[in-house]
């Protein structure tokens, strides 16, 4: 297999931008901007991506890695009687199922247990996965089920024994997110798209009041100048960054997102079994917390609590604290603070009703309107995690809000707007619902087998190469074989060549976008990660064996 190299892709990239003129301009190259760019380039449409850091830099990298339909929601739903609310998880659950589809090395189904310890719970916790189950329908993954209380121990001996009754087993996805939204990213380019990162829009132009482009700025060694590149429909896909793009629009326009953080911490794979997470489904602020098995570790989260837009947000230690109190008191294991690898922090775009309510003329998607933003140190709990698409009066279009989860179906709607709004002609109706993303076409699921038998790698090894990279894990293989086969992290299965892959196969510039992003070092194991860094440094300076 001989996929393209992205060396020297980056010049012809700012040379096409200059040339060219593009249908859809999308700013920002997280999971919107990049499903976004993958719809319109996929439709056939001229497009172009920009991303002014690393794909997935900012919230997209943070997230809780579950592809689901939210039971919190449906929960709300049930509370509130809102039907605008049980349309949204079903229709999350829909695009759950596409995505599993779309990029099965990325995403898989897992199960969840939810303890019970008191006998009113029992029901209640019952019905609703019921109803879960009801409303994926056909997409549903497995039947939720009641088990008892020997089962619960034996699939969770870390649960607390005392008082348990015994749980309700639901399903839903579990994925890569930055990994995915990479791939969304390579998917765009290989359907057509101009796909940069380190490249920010810095000025919108402007014909008779009406956005015609924007101005790029590269900001790596090498880059030219800034560049003004020319579209017929300008998107704003900077999630948490959207009122900042929109004020350079128009600098009187009102806010239209409230922000709040979101925190995980990860510890040891001790804290929980390989194949199965654990929501708890009562926090004492009255939401949910997950404790789930990932990439090799235990991932804990997450907070809500509002936040101020910052570019590198941090996890304090106050949330640290209520995330560890929170495993205490469903745990007979103790944890320490010492325990933690790795913590993080993302901010959640919410949109404020309010401000919608304000702007009625400008909306052009917002199909639940209804959440109330009611006062309160929570209220962010309450703010609706369903999407927006704005169309200013200069024509740009914004869309914001949403979750990873329904990535595909924000694109769909966005592309649909632009294409309404600027009569742009796409070759084709939206495909996105069946379209592989790059390494899922020829993607089969060994678990590695192949790469144990063809390269002689160690289990553990092929089997991330396999779920990371899909049908691309051969040639990651290859380079490792000529040479790059050392292990970046004792005891972790990240190798030599993949620095070198990300560099020239998946737009990594930094040794932070590599063990961030392509590798998840970084988010696993903080002390593992900036004990490789040198490393992975000198690698990214190495030419391909
Ligand atoms: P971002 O990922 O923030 O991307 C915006 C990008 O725009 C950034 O990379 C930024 O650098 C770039 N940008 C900004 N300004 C410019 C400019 N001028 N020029 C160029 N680029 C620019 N959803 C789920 O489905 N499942 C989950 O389990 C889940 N868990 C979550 C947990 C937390 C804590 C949080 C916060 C969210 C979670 N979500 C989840 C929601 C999901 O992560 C977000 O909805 C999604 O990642 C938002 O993506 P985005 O592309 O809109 O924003």
């Amino acid at each position: 297999m001989g996929w393209p190299s992205l060396l020297g892709q980056r010049a012809r990239d700012f040379g096409r931008l200059r040339r060219e003129e593009y249908d859809v301009l999308v700013v920002g190259g997280g999971a919107t901007g990049a499903g976004t760019a993958l719809e319109a380039a996929s439709r056939g449409l001229r497009t172009a991506l920009v991303e002014r850091h690393d794909f997935a830099s900012g919230t997209s990298s943070r997230s809780t890695k579950l592809v689901h339909g939210g039971v919190r929601y449906l929960e709300q739903a049930v509370r509130h009687a809102d039907r605008s609310q049980f349309h949204l998880v079903r229709e999350a659950l829909r695009e759950r199922a596409l995505l599993l589809a779309n990029a099965p090395h990325l995403a898989r189904a897992l199960a969840l247990l939810t303890p019970i310890y008191g006998a009113l719970e029992l029901p209640y916790y019952f019905t609703g996965l019921k109803l879960y189950d009801i409303l994926a329908g056909r997409a549903n993954l497995k039947p939720s089920r009641l088990i008892g209380r020997d089962q619960a121990v034996k699939r969770f001996p870390m649960l607390r024994h005392e008082g348990l009754r015994g749980a309700v087993e639901y399903h839903d996805g579990q994925f890569d997110d930055a990994r995915m939204n990479v791939a969304l990213a390579l998917t765009a380019a290989r359907e057509g798209a101009v796909v940069l990162n380190y490249a920010e829009v810095t000025e919108l132009t402007k014909r008779a009041g009406r956005v015609i482009g924007a101005v790029v700025r590269g900001s790596l060694p090498g880059d030219p100048g800034p560049v003004e590149v020319a579209a017929r429909v300008v998107v704003n896909a900077t999630g948490p960054f959207a009122d900042g793009l929109r004020r350079i629009d128009d600098p009187s326009t009102p806010e239209i997102l409230e922000t709040s953080s979101g925190v995980h911490i990860v510890l040891p794979a001790r804290f929980s079994p390989p194949d199965t997470g654990l929501l708890i489904p009562k926090t004492e602020d009255g939401r949910v917390l997950f404790l789930l098995p990932w990439l090799g570790h235990t991932l804990v989260g997450t907070t809500d609590n509002p936040a101020p837009v910052q570019e590198d947000p941090r996890a304090s230690e106050e949330d640290v604290a209520y995330i560890l109190r929170h495993v205490r008191e469903y745990f007979d294991l103790p944890v320490e603070r010492s325990d933690v690898l790795s913590t993080w922090s993302g901010l959640r775009p919410l949109v404020r009703p309010d401000a919608i309510a304000s702007l009625e003329g400008e909306v052009a998607t917002h199909p639940s309107a209804r959440p109330a933003a009611e006062g309160g140190p929570k209220a962010t709990a309450r703010l609706s995690r369903d999407h927006t698409i704005l169309v200013s009066p200069t024509g740009l279009v914004t869309i914001t809000g949403g979750k990873w989860t329904t990535y595909r179906r924000m694109a769909e709607d966005t592309i649909a707007v632009a294409v309404h709004q600027a009569s742009l002609a796409p070759t084709k109706e939206s495909v996105t619902s069946h379209l592989k993303l790059v390494g899922a076409d020829e993607f089969q699921d060994d678990g590695g087998a192949r790469l144990v038998n063809g390269f002689g790698l160690p289990a553990d090894v092929a089997a991330h190469l396999s779920a990371a990279y899909g049908d691309r894990a051969e040639v990651v293989a290859r380079l490792a074989s000529a040479g790059l086969r050392e292990r970046l992290a004792p005891g972790l299965p990240y190798l030599e060549a993949e620095v070198v892959y990300a560099r020239d196969h998946e737009y990594a510039h930094s040794a932070a976008d590599v063990l961030e992003r392509r590798l998840r070092l970084g988010f696993l194991d903080t002390r593992a990660a900036a004990a490789a860094q040198e490393r992975v440094q000198a690698l990214l300076q190495t030419r391909a064996p």
